[in-house]
């Protein structure tokens, strides 16, 4: 049995302890919600001031070439790219997860069309992010194209010469499963597939090798685990054998070659600048500079290799505390056991039917009643029990600032929520808009 006390002089010995000072956390919080709004860095506020005060306030224009406004995105998107196994020049930071997942999806799209006979199918997991299986509904509808949801375990079967592009999420956002991207990139490229892979959940978090891997294109999330703020630019990364073959959908006049030349005609930038598209966020990208100015400092103490270290054992812990602590309260495991498979959230399941009066799963009250006790997960709505998706739990560890005796503490409190049936309060059973 694993106790407080060794809780604790696992967080004594931790080499990323001093992280944890790089970040604003509210005081009474433990904060498991870092795969869906990271914390605030520490610089986050001083340097959106400054941004505001001096940059905007008194520099004006001037700032776009004084104060570096006008390469902000490649600047960032250079910074992100050792975290994310991608070269110099070949991210940018800019728009959001959604508006990415248009530009490269068609522009795979428009390479799969010019290099081989008809590709008629755009294949995905039915478990995917609803906004990336949205954007992917509209791109074949506007092209003709079918989209094909499938199960993880029958993608493998599905990779045949009339598929097109696989897109898939590399950490499921529901389960906290990880593919193997090497794997499934190679399946894929051996019957002549374009991938895709979105990293929301990776970035920062797990060991992401996209030019080893062979990847694509691939799309991700400023405002999770890179702790962007949130709405936080997002960030795209293009093979660079594919960049200048293709000129993405949203030519606006930033991916233009020569955006102040005010010619009527487009003529795309070389490189991974073609993927923005018109003026920047420049607030909310000074914003997501701090995110990444503190993983600049985990560099010195073993980077994503003893991020990842952490996480697992953070991860390992959670899942052991509530398998020895909040037995025989109806709680399931969503996530993989197996670490190759495992992102950095843990995911426990309810079944319909356990929620007051039978009614529902009771995972949203029970989420409800640790945020009332500062214990901050969130809730994933499952399928209603028609087929395979259950109601789920969803705790992010975060080992930037995420220790092992908050894992203790959050799952005391899920054990007293579980015992004292106070998840059961009308109050914690009322749904919000954002769960
Ligand atoms: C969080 C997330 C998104 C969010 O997309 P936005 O355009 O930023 O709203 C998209 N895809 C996945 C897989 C995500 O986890």
């Amino acid at each position: 049995m694993t106790t407080l006390q060794d809780c604790r002089a696992l967080d004594a010995q931790d080499p990323l302890r001093t992280l944890r000072d790089h970040f604003t956390l509210p005081d009474g919080v433990i904060y498991l919600d870092g795969n869906s709004l990271g914390v605030a860095p520490m610089a986050a506020a001083t340097r959106v001031a400054e941004v505001v005060k001096h940059e905007w306030s008194q520099g004006l224009i001037r700032s776009w070439n004084d104060a570096g406004w006008v390469d902000l995105p490649q600047r960032l998107g250079n910074q992100l790219a050792p975290w994310i196994g991608a070269g110099a020049d070949e991210v940018v930071c800019t728009d959001t997860t959604s508006i990415n997942l248009y530009k490269v999806l068609s522009a795979a799209l428009n390479i799969a069309r010019q290099d081989g006979p008809a590709r008629t199918k755009v294949l995905s997991e039915r478990s995917n992010f609803p906004t990336d299986l949205y954007i992917a509904q509209s791109v074949c509808r506007e092209r003709g194209l079918e989209l094909v949801l499938l199960e993880p375990e029958e993608i493998s079967a599905a990779l045949q010469d009339d598929v097109a592009v696989l897109m898939l999420t590399h950490v499921n956002y529901r389960t906290g499963a990880m593919h193997d991207m090497a794997a499934m990139t190679a399946a894929a490229h051996a019957r002549g597939i374009l991938t895709i892979w979105d990293l929301c959940h990776s970035a920062g978090a797990v060991p992401v090798t996209l030019k080893a891997a062979d990847a694509d294109f691939s799309i991700g999330c400023g405002y999770k685990y890179l702790n962007g703020g949130p709405g936080a630019p997002a960030f795209v990364w293009v093979h660079p054998r594919h960049t200048d073959r293709f000129w993405q959908p949203l030519t606006g006049w930033f991916g233009h070659a020569a955006p102040f030349a005010f010619t009527p005609d487009y003529q795309p930038a070389s490189g991974i600048r073609r993927y923005l598209c018109g003026t920047q966020p420049i607030i909310s990208l000074s914003a997501l500079a701090c995110g990444l100015d503190a993983f600049d400092a985990t560099a010195a103490l073993g980077g994503m290799g003893a991020l990842r270290a952490k996480s697992l054992a953070l991860t390992d812990l959670f899942i052991a505390l509530v398998q020895e602590r909040c037995a025989g309260h109806g709680l399931g495991l969503a996530t993989p056991l197996e670490h190759a498979q495992r992102g950095s959230q843990v995911c426990l399941t309810r079944d319909e039917g356990q929620g007051v009066n039978g009614q529902g799963s009771g995972a949203y009250a029970i989420v409800q009643a640790l945020i009332a006790r500062g214990v901050i997960g969130d809730f994933r709505k499952g399928d209603g029990g028609t087929g395979r998706h259950k109601d789920i739990l969803r705790f992010g560890f975060t080992p930037l600032y995420v220790g092992f005796e908050d894992v203790w503490n959050a799952v005391e409190h899920l054990r007293q929520v579980l015992e004292s049936g106070e998840w059961q309060r009308a109050e914690f059973n009322q749904q919000n808009a954002v769960t």
